[in-house]
């Protein structure tokens, strides 16, 4: 049998975890797949792009686990009553490949990249950062928030959308968290003025400049979570030039990530090697850091994983016969056979 996770479970999840302690579960065990970045076998996902959006697959495994997700963006979405984002996953046994789960994943994704971002600042922000700048108040954003919010100690939002429903969105589900200080600020550049993180998190199909370089002031850390997807970008590229960039997979961020704006030996480090202390950081509280984000597989791989062990202690989700199980396993005929004998 294969426990799949439908949205419900992963709800019932979150409700008996809490928000606070499944995000920090979730940045631990990404954490601690990091560190192991080299056992993993990793590819930059395969896209299939058209006009409005793209879908991707993206597969990751080591000795024991196999683990894929299917995810699109289509920034134009909302207007048709779908998120832009959607997600399911598997995750697989090596040894045999037997699907062990099936998930859903588009909350899922929203919960990981928050804590991916939390766990880049961690290693790369300024240990006094107390304010955040978030651009962007679409589906994301509440996760990205309060997991700044609980796991960072972040207690100052500046927010800005182009679409004041967003934010105000944004601003009544963040009233559950009553210790964040929202500030509500009219431009992209009032909000990012004064504040220690800035994140975007902006979805348009386009080399869109959500920050120029007058915005960016020493010792801040950018985490650039909206620009994901070849032509899709959100920061200007003189920004680029002037920080220290950090990414998940060279590859596939040097196609995807905000650094496609930039040549193939644009210096950037891998975020597994700050956080095994191969290289470093932030070196000075004056440097401008950026986390190039885009979403790696292993995130997901972490996800799953976690999911599944939760999922098992706590019996939540449902087995389902997605492989046919078989008393001979060569015999696959037999059970159509009695069918087949039927129609006759
Ligand atoms: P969404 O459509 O729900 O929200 C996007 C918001 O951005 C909207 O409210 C929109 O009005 C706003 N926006 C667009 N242009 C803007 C601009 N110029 N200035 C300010 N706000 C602007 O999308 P979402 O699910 O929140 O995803 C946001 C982005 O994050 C997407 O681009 C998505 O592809 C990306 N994403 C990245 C990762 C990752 O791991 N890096 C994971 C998930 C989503």
């Amino acid at each position: 049998m294969t426990l799949l996770l439908t949205t419900s479970d992963v709800v019932s999840l979150i409700e008996r975890q809490t928000l606070p302690r499944l995000l920090g579960q979730l940045e631990q065990a990404i954490h601690d797949d990091f560190l192991h970045w080299q056992e993993f076998d990793k590819s930059a996902r395969l896209a299939a792009h058209s006009p409005n959006g793209v879908i991707e697959l993206m597969p990751v495994s080591n000795d024991r686990l196999y683990s894929f997700k299917y995810v699109n963006g289509h920034p134009k979405n909302p207007r048709l009553g779908l998120p832009t984002v959607m997600a399911f996953g598997a995750l697989a046994d090596i040894a045999t490949g037997k699907p062990l789960l099936i998930s859903e994943l588009t909350l899922t994704t929203a919960l990981r990249t928050a804590a991916t971002s939390v766990m880049a600042a961690r290693a790369l922000a300024r240990k006094d950062a107390s304010s955040m700048a978030l651009i962007g108040n679409g589906a994301q954003s509440e996760f990205q928030a309060l997991a700044f919010h609980h796991l960072l100690g972040i207690d100052e939002l500046r927010v800005y959308d182009i679409d004041p429903e967003a934010t105000h969105k944004l601003a009544d589900n963040l009233a559950a968290a009553p210790d964040l200080h929202i500030i509500f600020a009219n431009s992209t550049a009032a909000a990012v003025r004064g504040a220690d993180i800035v994140t975007t998190v902006t979805a348009d199909k386009a080399y869109a400049t959500i920050l120029t370089p007058e915005m960016v002031e020493p010792g801040m850390h950018l985490n650039a979570v909206g620009g994901d997807c070849p032509g899709k970008t959100e920061l200007h590229r003189a920004i680029l030039n002037n920080a220290l960039t950090f990414v998940e997979f060279e590859p596939q961020s040097r196609i995807e990530g905000d650094i496609q704006q930039m040549s193939a030996d644009f210096p950037v480090t891998e975020l597994w090697r700050v956080l095994s202390g191969e290289a470093s950081g932030r070196i000075e509280a004056s440097d401008i850091t950026i986390f190039d984000s885009v979403g790696f597989a292993l995130e997901d791989y972490s996800a799953l994983r976690l999911l599944y062990e939760h999922a098992n202690q706590q019996g939540i989700g449902r087995d389902v016969a997605l492989i046919p199980e078989l008393q001979d396993p060569r015999n696959l005929y037999s059970i159509i056979q009695a069918q087949v004998a039927i129609q006759e």
